[in-house]
């Protein structure tokens, strides 16, 4: 494992040490830039994003402006002194962007989960003379390795300026969320690396508007080193994005909510926070996980309905208990909590199933 020893700060952090990034998904005139980047300017925002190549997952959608739309963050940038941060893909991006006067790169959580793409980008940053500050979103897929991967590939570069971004990882199935969350991911990464900042994006976790404040309160409570925040100024007319993204107005009374709240909280107590939030989110996991394991006990019941079998089946009830008791032994736990655990989840499911044999 590469050690992280000699990185340097990211620019654009706030009085607070916080690197607040934002602005629109995408880049789609001149004139939008320039609207949203004097509102978030006078609100304080020091970085201004905004997606030039979009990668969409299907054929045929909005997919950028491209290279023109590099010239709108330039305007941009000279109108209100912001800084500017736009995503790359590929090392022609790379180049494009740092001609343009582009001053942080991202790479966006489909390229990040490539290896060839990202090796391909490190190549070209090594090829750099002075190299650009760089953040990693974490890839698609919950896969802690595969993020710091990326990373370490970035920073044998010789990448020192260096951060990631948690952006959520791809859902299959019902969740509040568009991306899920899955913070003992994050967590993982800065036990690994404690010196590499790590900002957080509630807006493509959330992926609606009215759930990016609360992301964005845990993420900073969390002890998240930033945010990158989408905001247009008409999020309704957005050309990608468009459920997620805030107005300026919104986003500039979000981070003074943060700022009134970010009190001064003793060590002790933002650990034990941090932990219980931690603790918050495994149990919902739970939960999840629970009631997708009623919802296929109940498809069971269906078949057996059809076949005329019993509900209960003590043979692969006795091999169930003794299979999760040794997977738990593994683990350091007790086969009586696993017993036990495993004899309530198993009576409710037999419940179901009888309700669906009788029905
Ligand atoms: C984006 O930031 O607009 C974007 C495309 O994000 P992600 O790579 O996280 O999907
Ligand atoms: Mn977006």
């Amino acid at each position: 494992m590469a050690d992280f020893t000699n990185l340097q700060p990211l620019p654009g952090a706030d009085a607070n040490g916080r690197l607040i990034i934002a602005g629109p998904c995408s880049a789609e005139s001149a004139e939008q830039m320039l609207t949203v980047a004097r509102a978030l300017a006078a609100g304080g925002v020091r970085v201004l994003r905004a997606g030039v190549w979009k990668p969409r997952t299907y054929p045929g959608g909005f997919e950028g402006c491209g290279e023109v739309a590099l010239q709108w963050l330039a305007d941009a940038k000279a109108a209100t002194g912001m800084l500017t941060a736009t995503e790359v893909a590929t090392p022609e991006h790379l180049h494009l962007a740092l001609d343009a006067g582009v001053d942080i790169i991202w790479i966006g959580a489909r390229t990040a989960a490539d290896p060839f793409a990202v090796q391909l980008l490190a190549d070209a940053l090594a090829a750099l003379p002075v190299k650009p500050p760089v953040l990693v979103k974490n890839p698609v897929s919950p896969d802690p390795d595969l993020w710091i991967g990326a990373l370490q590939r970035i920073h044998d570069a010789g990448v020192q300026r260096l951060g990631a971004i948690h952006r959520g990882f791809t859902t299959y199935g019902n969740s509040i969320y568009r991306n899920r969350p899955r913070w003992s991911i994050p967590f993982e990464l800065r036990r690994r690396i404690p010196a590499l900042p790590i900002i957080c994006d509630p807006s493509h976790i959330a992926g609606r508007t009215e759930l990016v404040a609360t992301v964005a309160g845990e993420a900073i409570q969390m002890g998240f080193d930033g945010l990158i925040i989408e905001a247009h100024p008409n999020p309704q007319c957005a050309l990608s994005d468009s459920r997620q993204q805030l107005t300026p107005p919104q986003l500039c009374e979000l981070l003074s909510h943060l700022r009134r709240n970010s009190s001064a909280e003793p060590a002790h107590a933002q650990l034990l926070r941090q932990y219980r939030q931690h603790i918050d989110q495994i149990d919902h996991q739970l939960i999840d996980l629970l009631a997708q394991r009623m919802n296929i006990s109940a498809e069971i019941g269906q078949i057996k309905k059809q076949h005329d079998l019993s509900a209960m089946q003590p043979q692969r009830y006795a091999a169930m208990l003794a299979d999760r008791c040794a997977a738990g032994a593994d683990l350091g736990l007790s086969p009586d909590l696993l017993t036990k655990l495993w004899t309530l989840i198993h009576e409710e499911s037999v419940r179901r199933q009888l309700q669906i044999l009788n029905h």
